[in-house]
């Protein structure tokens, strides 16, 4: 007998203090009862036995909380209140007890769906965490699943493959009508009769049709799309119409995990409302991210086999949170893990797929496998939304292997495509990374050790009589697992030696090599993609180091008394215990699958988590060789002085001070020309804000589009609807000092905050300012802090541990609020109406002077014999200007105010280029009384 609610009465506690409502519900175990109870302050499940009291009941510690209960079975719920999980249920039963309960079937009969497998690990898993309750809960249905014989086979093995045909050629395929297409987005067109009070938008219409164009004759394209277009749909349109009449794959490639959920949220199905019942229901559509992302069977398999029982009381209650997931997920995405409550994401990321581990089809879960099954949902779909880094990857990968094959290609956030290359091919050696690398080996927590090491060696010590195999692999496991020691202490002194080695009041000193000193470079993860940026050189496994650091603005020789000695000879030792650390493991791994004919072939799956562990140690090992050296041409290497919170509890050593070795490709235009435009029909580069002085040619510079032959490559550009002359007042405020450097940036400071408290209070609140630096970010908001609180108003400034979504969310939906942001609010913060109605740009958005990337590139581009000022500086500037310009005006009502509180937009030359990208007219403003008087004259006359 399963749980079974019967029956709803009224009852009182016996010395009438309280009234409860409670729900008797017999349980399958024999000796046990659960009993609801709910009042208007909270709900329980009690299990006890039949002869108890309601006193006993009310005070029984073995009671369920509905929450906890809801949080079991629903882990991926981000619900934290039981009003919310009812929210998010549908449930408003006026009474909160009817609500409690009404939650509480919904979570019950959720656990009755479990398959048996599931309910039995939760109940250990739970019991071990001190849930008995639950765990009795979990166990009660268990048996009554168990007796029902309703197994449940969670991870049904896949359908044959509904294969497509080869990728037709651009000749044969139909080509899509732009005239009709249009017609879809203007007044009268099917969009127009699923969006109330719909209004046409002729830069989407003319984006439609320049889509159309690109991919009906195959050529690339670069639209700007001003902001208030809609360019999501202005592209999903044609891509929705050409994937669907030649049932052909379009990838939709974004920056931002945001558009990815707009997209497959809101925009795909809006779409598909307008295209109604019959097309809609057959555009396919999928999100796809890299492979990390999804549940590893194997990984869970070897959880549930054998490591489970080392986890700590908190991590059972993950695990059998983790487990009610796993059992109902069927894509395997582990954000919906991870964005649920109480789930920690180091754990999550243990469970995601890893390219290293997995050895494909000889995977004893592959048929089930999450990632192959997501793969092949991608294979039939028409939308494929991905992110920049996978199709990075896909391009490097011969011939694609992780996104399917396709020949148009959208990427969408454009303007960011050459810092997501960047970042996408670029190298780090650091505490951090080895540290979670040697935690995969062996973990040592405080009264137990876990990893795959000591795993695997108390299952082969207890798998009974050892043979000669099994202690062989026993003995490499024990030598294994004294080298992690040694490992970790000679990483522990390379990376204290690197950071010794930094200038005093620096935090990154670039490194090259001398020419003669020029050292191999070697990487176990190159790709084609990678190669194209900088050939490999010939392997060498003895590390060299770079001969020249940069100090004060300059390459010189780095001696021996400025550590290079010490960093070689660091080097060196951590280079052999990488080396030594792989063979060790490649020896423990062939061991294993050595035996795999025999009794140990249930060791399958440890066999390829070694190996996997193996190639990574390798790859750190040729990372390390390579950034060492300094050598490769197109890259620019330096050292980074790494703060301690990353690399608290990894030693007592490297928490002082450490630094890591970073590396990345100066250019990514050529390598992405060759090995992604070259390879696509039509790839659309889309964005609001592509160009620099009205021209494409920055964008096209910086990407590789140059590269291209010119009947290749279109521009489209697509205006706002906004009309920003009556919309947007903007004004500088050339009265301000020059906000630059050393003393002058504090009278600045004061400056500047005497204005905004002026400004934000005309404005009341409703202000967003867009810093540069978070130091004078937070230099402001002490200053402003208490004033613009005695004037009412809330500041609400960028922070750690709240992400930029929760604080926009704060400001949009509180009165009288200023926001302070740096860094990402340039481009991410999306508020409609008046609740941001004044942006203040305090300093123009130059790249961070040291930034070793954007100082290697002025470098090259100076070397060239161009200017690195008015070719890379300005422009980069000019774009983040733009994007931080673009967060007013989000509606055709809005209205406000733009102050651009750096005076050199007014007094130098180079301004005239950032005046030049606004949309609208610039007013030079003579002085603060000046700047405040037209604020208020444009606020309180709209008609202006
Ligand atoms: S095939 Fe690879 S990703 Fe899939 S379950 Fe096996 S190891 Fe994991």
């Amino acid at each position: 007998m399963g749980l079974i609610i019967t029956r709803a009465v009224q009852v009182t506690t016996s010395d009438g203090s309280a009234a409860f409502e409670v729900y008797p519900v017999p349980v399958a175990s024999d000796e046990k009862t659960a009993i609801a109870v709910a009042d208007n302050a909270g709900s329980d499940i009690i299990v006890t036995n039949e002869t108890a009291t309601i006193d006993d009941i009310i005070g029984n510690n073995a009671s369920i909380a509905v929450d906890e209960l809801y949080r079991l079975v629903f882990p991926a719920s981000g619900a934290e209140t039981v009003d919310q999980m009812a929210a998010e249920n549908n449930i408003y039963a006026d009474s909160p007890a009817a609500r409690m309960w009404q939650l509480a079937q919904l979570a019950e009969s959720k656990l009755n769906s479990l398959p048996l497998w599931a309910l039995e690990f939760m109940a250990v898993a739970l019991k071990e965490a001190d849930e008995v309750a639950l765990a009795t809960l979990c166990r009660a249905v268990a048996q009554k699943v168990s007796q029902s014989g309703n197994w449940n086979d969670t991870f049904p093995q896949l359908a044959p493959k509904n294969e497509r045909a080869a990728l037709p050629e651009l000749s044969d395929c139909t080509p899509i009508d732009p005239t009709r297409l249009t017609a879809f987005a203007d007044r009268n067109g099917r969009l127009a009769s699923v969006i109330p009070g719909y209004e046409p938008r002729q830069g989407q219409l003319e984006m439609i049709a320049a889509v159309a164009d690109s991919f009906n004759n195959g050529h690339h394209l670069l639209v700007e799309a001003g902001t208030g277009v809609g360019k999501s749909i202005g592209y999903l349109v044609p891509v929705a119409a050409w994937a669907s009449l030649n049932d052909t794959p379009v990838v939709v490639s974004t920056n931002t995990r945001n558009l990815q959920t707009q997209l497959i949220e809101n925009d795909i199905p809006l779409l598909r409302q307008a295209l109604g019942p019959e097309r809609g229901d057959n555009l396919r559509a999928v999100l796809l991210k890299g492979r990390s992302n999804y549940l590893c069977l194997r990984r869970l398999g070897l959880l549930l086999d054998h490591g489970y029982m080392d986890l700590d009381r908190a991590e059972m209650r993950q695990f059998a949170r983790t487990v009610a997931w796993a059992a109902q997920t069927d894509d395997g995405d582990l954000d919906s893990l991870s964005g649920g409550c109480g789930i920690d994401s180091t754990f999550v990321a243990s469970l995601g797929s890893s390219g290293e581990e997995c050895p494909g089809r000889a995977c004893r879960y592959f048929r089930r496998c999450m990632v192959r099954r997501i793969r092949e949902k991608a294979a039939c779909a028409h939308i494929i939304v991905a992110n920049h880094a996978l199709v990075f990857a896909d391009a490097g990968e011969s011939g694609g292997v992780i996104l399917p094959p396709h020949r148009q290609l959208i990427f969408d956030e454009a303007h960011n495509l050459e810092d997501a290359a960047t970042r996408h091919f670029s190298t780090e050696v650091s505490a951090n990374k080895l540290r979670i690398l040697l935690r995969r080996l062996v973990a040592e927590h405080r009264k137990r050790t876990t990893g795959i090491l000591p795993n695997l060696q108390k299952h082969l010590s207890g798998s009974g009589g050892e043979n000669p195999h099994q202690s062989q692999i026993l003995k490499d496991i024990r030598t294994a697992r004294n080298t992690i020691t040694r490992v970790r202490e000679a990483g522990s002194d390379l990376f204290e030696a690197l950071a010794e080695s930094l200038d005093i009041d620096t935090d990154v000193n670039r490194i090259r090599s001398t020419g003669s000193d020029a050292a191999p470079v070697t990487a176990d993860n190159s790709n084609d993609l990678l190669d194209a940026i900088t050939p490999p050189a010939k392997a060498n496994p003895r590390p060299v180091v770079a001969g020249e650091i940069r100090r004060r603005g300059m390459f010189r020789e780095w001696t021996s008394q400025e550590g290079h000695l010490k960093v070689t000879e660091a080097a060196v030792a951590f280079n052999d215990a990488l080396h030594y650390m792989g063979s060790l493991l490649d020896q423990i791994a062939e061991g294993l699958q050595a035996t795999m004919e025999g009794e140990l072939a249930l060791y399958n799956d440890q066999a390829a988590e070694v190996s996997g562990a193996a190639k990574m140690i390798r790859a750190m090992a040729a990372d390390l060789l390579f950034t060492l050296a300094a050598s490769a041409p197109g890259y620019v290497f330096w050292i980074e002085l790494v703060r301690n919170s990353e690399t608290a509890t990894y030693s007592r050593k490297v928490q002082n001070r450490s630094a890591a070795l970073m590396a990345a490709p100066l250019n990514v235009g050529a390598a992405l020309e060759e090995h992604v435009y070259r390879q696509k029909e039509s790839v659309v580069f889309c964005s609001a804000t592509l160009r620099v002085g009205n021209r494409f040619n920055f964008i096209s510079n910086r990407l590789g589009l140059d590269l291209i032959a010119p009947d290749r490559l279109r521009a489209c550009l697509a205006t706002s609807p906004f009309n920003y002359t009556s919309q947007c007042l903007t004004m500088a405020a050339p009265f301000l000092p020059d906000p630059r450097s050393g003393a002058e940036t504090a009278v600045y400071v004061e400056q500047l905050s005497g204005l905004m408290l002026d400004l934000f209070s005309t404005m009341r609140g409703r202000s967003l300012a867009l810093f540069t630096s978070y130091q004078m970010m937070r230099q402001c908001a002490n200053i402003l802090e208490q004033p613009l609180a005695d004037a009412g108003i809330r500041l609400l400034v960028q922070a750690k541990g709240i992400s930029r979504d929760q604080i926009t969310r704060l400001f949009r939906h509180g009165a009288a609020s200023v926001l302070f942001g740096a860094q990402s609010f340039w481009e991410g913060v999306d508020v409609v109406g008046e609740a941001l109605s004044c942006v203040v740009i305090a300093r123009l958005p130059f790249m961070a002077i040291g930034d070793p990337i954007v100082e290697a590139r002025c470098e090259a581009i100076d070397n060239n014999g161009g200017s690195s000022f008015r070719e890379f500086s300005v422009p980069t500037a000019v774009i983040r200007f733009r994007q931080g310009f673009g967060r007013l005006i989000r509606s055709t009502s809005d209205r406000g105010i733009v102050v651009i509180a750096d005076p050199r937009i007014a007094t130098k030359s180079y301004g005239r280029r950032f005046i030049e990208s606004l949309p609208c007219a610039m007013l030079r403003t003579q002085n603060r009384d000046d700047l405040l008087s037209r604020t208020q004259n444009f606020i309180t006359n709209p008609e202006l």
